[in-house]
């Protein structure tokens, strides 16, 4: 892949790389055809197809991430994809296990509330692989959807701290007709989970209600427990995190206007989703 990349280097051709964990949907396509409109129809588009163990925790479902190669190949293909960079975890972690990989990135501020909170060893995952994904496929920008709002905001703080020749496209989030944002997690969601995990997409909706109808700004720590307890009306919800926060810095806001960021993560059952959306 590297060699390959850099030959469309030399040759001036325009690369973009889409990073995924596979399982693809309209969602990860819809980043697909933002790389090409970029790159345009003489550039090449990578997508990335990787479940990075690193950025699993103990007690998470690396083993069972949802998978189906020949599909995704097929939806690459169909959607003009012009290589599927598909690595396996040796390549990835030469003797990961024997301690024979031992560097890593690490983003140390954005990274620290929500996700990071929640999910203590997340990040260090996704920027060592992605921090890898760029050396190895050297794109002139990458495509990444705001559906992991974080994720980006850590992703770009890293290309810009270690100067990575690279730019971030940021690709809004693709939900489904009643709203549940798509994610390859969701075929998890069985029978009556399903309807169950739209509380996250409600929740973004009451609390954006709130925040727009009110004349003055709303208290955070009220809106919260407001929150948790409307989540927890659902049998199989269970809150993990929701958050206020100004969508630049991610700082935690005490009051609630239009404008703030929110995002949450909840458990449905054994899975657990995250949304998020500006108020
Ligand atoms: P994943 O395969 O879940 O790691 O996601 C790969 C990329 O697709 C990430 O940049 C995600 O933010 C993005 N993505 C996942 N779900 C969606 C969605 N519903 N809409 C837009 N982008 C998404």
């Amino acid at each position: 892949m590297q060699e390959l990349a850099r030959s469309w280097q030399r040759a001036g051709v325009r690369v973009g790389l889409v990073p995924t964990m596979g399982y693809l949907h309209a969602g990860h396509l819809s980043l697909v055809e933002c790389a090409r409109q970029m790159v345009g129809p003489g550039g090449k588009v990578v997508v990335s197809i990787y479940v990075n163990p690193a950025q699993f925790g103990p007690q998470e479902d690396l083993s069972s991430y949802p998978r189906n190669f020949a599909r995704d190949a097929w939806l690459c293909r169909e959607a003009g994809v012009d290589v599927i960079f598909a690595p396996d975890d040796t390549q990835m972690y030469p003797r990961g296990d024997a301690g024979g990989f031992s560097t890593f990135v690490v983003e140390e501020g954005l990274s620290r509330g929500m996700e990071g909170k929640s999910r203590p060893t997340h990040f260090r995952g996704v920027t060592t692989v992605v921090a890898k994904l760029f050396n190895i496929v050297q794109p002139g920008l990458a495509v990444f959807g705001a559906k992991d709002y974080q994720q980006v905001a850590v992703v770009k703080r890293m290309v810009r701290d270690l100067n990575f020749p690279l730019k971030i496209v940021v690709a809004p989030t693709l939900r489904e007709v009643d709203g549940l944002a798509m994610s390859s997690r969701n075929k998890y969601l069985a029978g009556e989970l399903r309807g169950q995990a739209l509380v996250l997409w409600r929740s973004l909706e009451k609390a954006r209600a709130e925040a727009r109808k009110s004349t003055r700004p709303v208290p955070a720590a009220r809106l919260k427990k407001e929150l948790k307890r409307f989540i927890e009306r659902v049998p199989a919800a269970r809150l993990d995190y929701v958050e206020f926060f100004d969508p630049d810095t991610l700082v935690p806001v005490p009051s609630v206007t239009r404008g703030t960021q929110m995002a949450l993560a909840v458990f449905i059952g054994k899975t657990r989703l995250i949304d998020n959306a500006r108020l």
